[in-house]
């Protein structure tokens, strides 16, 4: 079975060369793991040490030699004991702000002002 990212709105999978790399849960410190499920929106989950999170939630700074496997896709990169995933594309804080673009106004219509003000001189 393929190992694919347990992360809300991720659908990243196992692939050699693909560039990215794919995380265990810190499954030995309890404290932490609550806070990477805060951080990929499943409260309610319970992970195992089948479920990974892949490197396109961690930044460069939580990798051991800080370089992401994005910059260095043949090599093997390991987070350090501390990392947290932070980086989450598909949230929905973030569709807000793709859903706050403007439309452009509607077109005034100045010119029916002056005809409805029929002032007799
Ligand atoms: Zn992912």
């Amino acid at each position: 079975m393929p190992e694919s990212c347990c992360c809300f709105g991720c659908f990243n999978v196992r692939q050699k060369g693909s560039g990215l790399s794919f995380h265990k849960f810190p499954l030995q410190n309890p404290e932490l793991v609550n806070k990477w499920l805060i951080k990929i929106s499943r409260e309610n989950f319970s992970p195992s040490q089948h479920h990974v999170v892949c490197s396109d939630h961690f930044i460069k700074d939580d990798y051991i030699r800080g370089i992401h496997p994005s910059e260095d896709p043949t090599s093997r990169h390991d987070i350090l004991h501390q990392a947290i995933p932070s980086v989450f594309p598909a949230h929905p804080i973030n569709k807000q702000v793709i859903l706050q673009k403007r439309r452009a106004p509607p077109k005034l219509r100045i010119k029916s002002e002056k005809e409805e003000n029929p002032i007799p001189i």
